[in-house]
């Protein structure tokens, strides 16, 4: 069974307005001690070594090259192992991610969300479009081949061409990975107490999914989850450990780790973590429940009998449900699952209120 392990940077240049994501902004670089505790906890732990390595944030690319370099030497990935670095298109050049390159990543995930520089301030976000531009030719310079794109639809005022100039940004940068979300107002973020008055409401957003979908497919992104598209054998290996209930360890404040089917998660506190008085808490289970979840974000969907044989668990008698969606439009049936069309996907947690009930 594959293995993961997440490393959580909580330190970004600037706090974006819809972000609510365990990181504190005003930060240049990060800490050596906080790079000594995560160094601490790997030692304590001594995991096994992964398949996949994932730096998320946060900004990982505040990390310095030597920084990712004792982190990898440390974690000590399998030869063959997918290493992603998160990276913002403001803290990087050609020199660091050279850098990122010779210290062991071969997978850069960038922040890029929007090619309008009016959307991107109104996000917050602290980079230009031609930043975003730079950054995809440095990665290729710097000998990544392996790159994946962030994708924000819906934003205020937002327009198909939006999207499509977005698209074409991504398309001449040579991204081989998409990850095209729709914007959530979150809790606790600029944007939850100050909205934006323009956002499109609920089933524009849904006609920009489903546009967004479309163009992706024609583009040679294919779909392989709700909101991931990639070319032939570029899909992340990591993300899918998640979606396939398989296990990972989550090292750093608000990092949350699944193993052999029990969740674990760290409290959201980067002092606490530094100083090495929080640890890893037990938050729950991995139930049939989220099985089924998880594996219909796919659109390789679920399997009924590995429903059956991880969990003991069916859906036998929510067939005729079953075929009803698939009378909509919204699912697919074969003889041994289900999965979700991306009209079933708009409204999965209707469709999973029903199946779980
Ligand atoms: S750069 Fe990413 S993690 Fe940092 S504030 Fe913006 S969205 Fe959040």
């Amino acid at each position: 069974m594959p293995f993961g392990i997440y490393i959580h940077i909580p330190y970004c240049m600037s706090k974006c307005r819809y972000c609510d994501f365990h990181s504190q902004g005003a930060s240049r670089t990060v800490p050596d001690e906080y790079v000594q505790a995560v160094l601490r906890q790997i030692a304590a732990f001594s995991p096994a070594r992964p398949d996949t390595l994932y730096f998320g944030g946060g900004t990982p690319s505040l990390l310095s090259p030597q920084q990712l370099c004792q982190l990898i030497d440390a974690v000590d990935p399998l030869s063959d192992a997918e290493i992603t670095l998160e990276a913002n298109p403001e803290t990087v050049d050609l020199a660091k991610l050279q850098g990122f390159r010779a210290a062991g990543a071969n997978r850069l995930s960038v922040g890029i969300q929007t090619a309008s520089e009016q959307s991107l301030r109104r996000l917050g976000r602290v980079h230009t479009v031609q930043q975003s531009r730079q950054v995809l030719q440095f990665a290729h310079q710097a000998g990544f081949s392996n790159i994946s794109g962030d994708i924000m639809l819906a934003l205020g005022g937002y327009t198909t061409q939006e999207f499509d100039q977005t698209l074409q940004l991504m398309k001449e940068g040579g991204v081989s990975h998409i990850s095209s979300y729709l914007l959530k107002i979150e809790p606790n973020t600029p944007f939850f107490s100050n909205p934006p008055t323009d956002l499109p409401d609920e089933d524009a957003a849904a006609e920009f999914y489903l546009y967004s979908v479309e163009q992706l497919e024609q583009a040679g992104y294919k779909q392989y989850e709700i909101s991931n598209f990639s070319l032939p054998q570029k899909e992340s290996r990591h993300n899918l450990l998640y979606w396939n209930c398989d296990d990972y360890l989550g090292i750093g404040p608000a990092a949350h780790s699944c193993m052999n089917g029990i969740r674990y998660a760290f409290g959201r506190d980067t002092s606490a973590f530094i100083e090495g008085s929080s640890d890893w808490e037990q938050t729950g289970v991995c139930s049939a429940e989220d099985f089924v979840m998880l594996q219909l974000r796919l659109n390789s969907g679920l399997r009924f009998s590995q429903l059956e044989q991880r969990f003991g668990a069916s859906l036998t008698k929510k067939m005729p449900f079953l075929r009803q969606c698939q009378q909509h439009g919204l699912a697919v049936l074969s003889d041994d699952g289900v999965a979700l069309t991306p009209q079933g996907m708009l409204i999965q947690n209707t469709i999973l209120c029903e199946l779980l009930d």
